[in-house]
């Protein structure tokens, strides 16, 4: 190899690389007589000019395109895309008439093109400065958008903004509202048949969506705008240029065109479309979790509606809707955690004493808020969601009681199982295991179980209470006397534990016949010598009657209402000080 070098420290390092070696000559000449300082490394071979180029021992490469075993693209590829900041500027030389090749180089990623026809020492001087250059703006701009990206506020597949940018950006805008008087609309916006695009045409297919539609979105809005993906096939739009809802509606109507266009992806044709939800500042919130929110109820009924565009508050939020937003939420609230135990604590009538607590779960939704399990307990029984739902919860108290009793606190532990895993084997297997990996005595939990539960499919439920019974865990039916055939299960039943309904606790003091039933329902218990927690105490009046009638455990507003796992701890002190 060849080598001319220069003796000034701050030489260019060339390398060349082309396989003709009159060629070769020719172009080192014309680099001597530049007025260059270079350092010139040869070769004429391709597969050893990439391995310097990736050496990272030179600055500008000048690659002749034409090689007998193929073209400067097939050998060089992974050269041409490689990330700026990490690689030599490249000068692809071309032949006579081979413009096309040079537009295609560019737009491959080299950074000048100089037709050997046109070799002269002014023009390749031009093009190795303006290759330098142009090189080391460029990895600049990526190590720019890489340490963006590292610091957390870009999407790394599309390159926009991503939730937590988006959400500061949003906050940045409301403080200028709020300050300024200005107005500005929020867009929250779904794909509409993405998951159906990633099943069928695969992740990468999906990726590749994804980045078109970021594309598409970009050019939609202007530059003073912000537009977001804040989630798998979720984006967001903080239009500062559109003040009017009907401005707003303009825009997202123009999105909704576009993504109505099909999509071409690995030589196969998509149709997607979008819902867009719009609010505004500051009529429909005034804090940017408000307006998000908002926006996001309005895309909600957009989708529902299949209308493409809805604004917040002009259509009626019915139950069917919001039905429909809890059912779909059910899934992503588990993926993303948005679901939490609160502990309510039990105690001995008579002495008063905290025996345990039990585990109620709560789901903090992003639109509606704060759920109570009696608005989606039902809907995530109607899919095989509830199974991940009670072992989630289940696990979290475990780990809970854990903790509680390494601060010297024994509760015992009671966790509702719904029906539906009554019906399952595994069921058996994976409330072992959890509670083995917990470190806990088997005794120390109780699974309630509803009437109704069992009645689905007696023979399994014995079957399966009988196993969970035997390895040591408790068991209680729950909601006593609201169900059908109790007694029959009293019998047959390996039972622990029965829980008076709040039904019949809540009247006791005022509906005779309440009383009566509370009365049979604790000479039931006492018969088959069966503990009896009485459910919904809300006053003094109904603990002592209960008391009265021989009622041992309870649990109730009027003792202690259902608090997260930490306050359970602080609360116990403060009830024990009291009983003092
Ligand atoms: P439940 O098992 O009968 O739970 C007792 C319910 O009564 C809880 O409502 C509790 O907050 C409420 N409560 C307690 N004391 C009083 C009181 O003094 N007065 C009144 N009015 N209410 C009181 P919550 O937490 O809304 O739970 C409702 C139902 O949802 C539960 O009824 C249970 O059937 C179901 N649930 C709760 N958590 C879970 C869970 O993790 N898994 C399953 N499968 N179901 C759950
Ligand atoms: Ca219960
Ligand atoms: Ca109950």
């Amino acid at each position: 190899m060849d080598q001319a070098r220069a003796t000034e420290e701050s030489a260019i390092r060339i390398l060349l690389v082309d396989d003709d070696e009159v060629d070769r000559r020719v172009i080192r000449r014309t680099l001597r007589r530049c007025g260059l300082a270079a350092e010139i490394e040869e070769t004429a071979s391709p597969e050893r000019g990439v391995e310097r180029a990736r050496s990272g021992d030179c600055d500008c490469v000048l690659l002749d395109y034409r090689f007998p075993t193929g073209d400067a693209f097939e050998l060089f590829g992974e050269l041409f895309s490689q990330s700026c900041a990490h690689r030599p500027g490249i000068v692809l030389l071309t032949g006579m008439g081979d413009e096309r090749v040079a537009a295609e180089a560019i737009q491959r990623g080299a950074q000048e093109y100089l037709s050997k026809a046109e070799l002269a020492p002014t023009s390749i001087r031009r093009a190795i400065e303006s290759a330098r250059e142009k090189v080391m703006m460029q990895g600049a701009l990526e190590r720019r958008s890489e340490e963006l990206t590292r610091m957390g506020l870009y999407d790394h597949l599309t390159g926009l903004p991503n939730r937590r940018l988006y959400f500061d950006r949003l906050c940045q805008a409301v403080r200028e509202g709020t300050r300024s008087g200005s107005r500005f609309t929020v867009l929250m916006m779904d794909l509409d048949l993405f998951k159906a695009v990633n099943d069928s045409l695969g992740h990468e297919a999906g990726d590749d969506l994804l980045r078109q539609v970021s594309e598409r979105l970009r050019r939609m809005v202007r530059d003073c705008d912000t537009v977001a993906r804040i989630g798998g096939d979720e984006f967001a739009a903080v239009l500062s240029t559109a003040e009017t809802i009907e401005g707003a509606t303009v825009v997202a109507e123009k999105i909704g065109a576009t993504m109505a266009e099909p999509f071409l992806i690995r030589e196969q044709v998509a149709h997607v479309g979008i819902s867009c939800g719009i609010a505004r500042f500051p009529d429909h919130g005034e804090t940017a979790e408000e307006l998000v929110r908002r926006a996001d109820m309005a895309m909600y009924e957009a989708k529902a509606g299949g209308r493409g565009v809805a604004v917040y508050g002009a259509g009626r939020m019915d139950a069917g809707y919001e039905s429909a937003l809890i059912a779909q939420g059910l899934r992503t609230a588990l993926e993303n955690d948005e679901m939490f135990v609160v502990y309510q604590p039990q105690v001995r009538l008579g002495d008063r004493k905290v025996v345990g607590v039990e585990a109620l779960v709560r789901w903090h939704h992003p639109q509606l808020g704060l759920l109570s399990p009696s608005r989606f307990i039902p809907a995530a029984e109607r899919s095989t969601l509830i199974e991940t739902l009670t072992l989630r919860v289940l696990k979290s108290a475990l780990i809970q009681q854990n903790l509680w009793s390494r601060r010297g606190q024994d509760l015992s532990i009671s966790v509702n199982l719904s029906a539906r895993l009554l019906d399952r084997e595994e069921v058996v297997d994976e409330v072992r295991q959890l509670v083995r990996s917990a470190g806990i005595a088997p005794a120390r939990l109780c699974l309630e179980v509803t009437e109704t539960g069992i009645m689905s499919n007696p023979e399994r439920a014995e079957c399966i209470m009988r196993a969970l019974s035997s390895f040591g865990v408790r068991i209680s039916i729950d909601d006593f006397g609201t169900g059908y055939s109790s007694l029959k299960y009293l019998r047959n039943f390996p039972i622990d534990e029965i829980k008076i309904d709040r039904l019949f606790v809540a009247g006791l003091a005022r509906e005779p016949r309440d009383r009566l039933i509370v009365q049979s329902i604790l000479a039931l218990g006492h018969a088959f010598g069966v503990r009896v927690v009485a459910e919904g105490i809300e006053d003094r009046e109904v603990w002592r009657q209960l008391m009265e009638l021989g009622c041992s455990h309870g649990q109730g507003f009027a003792i202690g209402v259902p608090m997260d796992g930490a306050a359970v701890y602080e609360w116990s002190e403060a009830w024990a000080r009291r009983q003092e």
